[in-house]
């Protein structure tokens, strides 16, 4: 099938790319021209483990293709997915105006019939919405139908859940649009379940609210580990065995951040005011993750009553793993806070610093290695679990640091294990050890 995909982000680029993969003909329309000449010659302007092999692949054999103008992009394209962002506005609803400008410039120029999936995260009804665009800006004759086909990815193994998903949610609400986008995905053997468009639009926000709720319930439990002396990992272990809530997602941490959950959660809190329904528990979920975001640095200050003129190692800046995408990610919080309390900040990433640059304060220095950021560091926090921080050996940090002192905000090390090494260990839900 010939398809375009508008918005070439973490969601556009890698549908793209996989629809590629599993052989139609892929158009990808961004509006941003430099990284359309970067797409162009196989170079991902995102960091994603395994897209550049696939997307030079795929250009290779000519199903691939980039460009900045929506007449070149939809020339032949029966089906046209919408991929661009969806921010937070200040009042917390979900912001539409990238929204409403890509139905707009589909309704331009679309040439034919075309069924039109939308794949950004979008409120309750917004698919009506972008019908209505759509058909305002069309040709008389011509006929439009809209699909929701909400994104599930993980950003840092988007390749992985573009091919091996959970599942696969079709909203439509005509047979022939459904069974288009069925035809479409196929070739990915995933699971395929298929609704109406509100049902779909609502499967997205559920779930993410529901994972958030996860995260922020086992983050409660374990700061009242660390009150009553209990042990989180031991917690979460007996509880995951119970089949009805499973082991999955039951880490305890510094809150989640990135460019979903905390969006996501607050326009689904605005949505349910607007519907007269308020959801109180997801608010609590909310005001819970940003207290966790705090909470190494108010151990931190119990620790050393002061902060300042310390210097701390901040040791992983990404919102998690394998990404460089900075967006909403705790070590903003953190940064800020240690700043403000007097310490210097020293920040390390494998792939993120050149994002964190722009979101971290200014008073940030950053070092181009684990070691460097720790090296006259009075202590460190570990706040991205990278495969690579986490090797970082025990004995490493108390040789490094200049008091063997260390927050590890991603429970990566055993207490025990810190304890024989003589380090000064500070974890989550677990006990302190030195
Ligand atoms: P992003 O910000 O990384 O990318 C958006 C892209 O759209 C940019 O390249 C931008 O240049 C382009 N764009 C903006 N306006 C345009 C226009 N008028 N025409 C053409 N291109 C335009 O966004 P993202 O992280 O990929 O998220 C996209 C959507 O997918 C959001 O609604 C998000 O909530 C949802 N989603 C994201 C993830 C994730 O992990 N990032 C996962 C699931 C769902």
């Amino acid at each position: 099938m010939n398809i375009a995909v508008v918005g070439t982000g973490y969601v556009g680029l890698v549908t793209g790319v996989a629809l590629s993969d599993i052989g139609h003909n892929v158009t990808c329309i961004d509006i941003d021209i430099e990284k359309v000449k970067k797409m162009k010659r196989g170079e991902s302007p995102i960091y994603e483990p395994g897209l550049e092999d696939i997307m030079k692949k795929n250009i290779e054999k000519g199903r691939l293709d980039f460009t900045k103008c929506y007449e070149d992009g939809l020339k032949n394209a029966q089906v046209a997915y919408i991929a661009v962002g969806t921010p937070e506005k200040e009042d917390g609803t979900a912001d539409l105006r990238f929204i409403e400008a890509v139905a707009e410039s589909i309704g331009q120029h679309a040439e034919h019939d075309i069924v039109v999936v939308t794949k950004s995260t979008v409120p309750v009804g917004t698919n009506d919405y972008i019908r209505e665009i759509i058909q305002q800006n069309l040709f008389e004759n011509m006929k439009v139908d809209v699909v929701s086909n909400p994104e599930f990815l993980r950003e840092g193994s988007a390749v992985h859940d573009a091919f091996h998903g959970d599942r696969i949610v079709i909203g439509a609400d005509t047979q022939s649009a459904a069974d288009t986008i069925e035809q479409v995905n196929l070739p990915f053997g995933i699971p395929i379940y298929k609704t109406d468009i509100r049902s779909a639009e609502m499967i997205k926000y559920a779930s993410n609210a529901f994972l958030a709720t996860k995260i922020s319930f086992v983050n409660e439990i374990s700061n009242l580990c660390d009150a009553l002396g209990a042990n989180i990992e031991d917690v979460t272990a007996g509880m995951g065995m119970d089949a009805r809530i499973g082991n999955k997602f039951l880490n305890a941490g510094i809150g989640y951040g990135g460019s979903c959950f905390p969006k996501d959660t607050s326009a689904l809190v605005q949505l349910a005011d607007q519907a007269g329904e308020p959801f109180e528990l997801l608010r609590s979920v909310i005001k819970t993750n940003d207290k966790q975001k705090r909470l190494l640095v108010e151990k931190a200050k119990e620790r050393f009553g002061s902060l300042q003129g310390k210097t701390v190692a901040l040791l992983g800046l990404a919102f998690k793993p394998n990404t460089d995408d900075m967006r909403e990610a705790p070590s903003i919080t953190i940064a800020q806070e240690l700043v403000l309390a007097g310490a210097n900040v020293v920040g390390y990433d494998p792939i993120a610093t050149e994002n964190a640059k722009n979101v971290l304060p200014g008073a940030v220095t950053y070092a181009t290695t684990a070691k460097e950021a720790c090296q006259n560091a009075d202590f460190a926090m570990i706040l991205t679990e990278w495969d690579e921080i986490q090797a970082i050996q025990l004995d490493e940090y108390k040789s490094w640091l200049n008091e063997p002192i260390l927050f590890d905000g991603r429970n990566c090390h055993n207490p025990t294990k810190a304890k024989q090494n003589g380090i000064e260990y500070h974890s989550i839900g677990r006990p302190t050890t030195q």
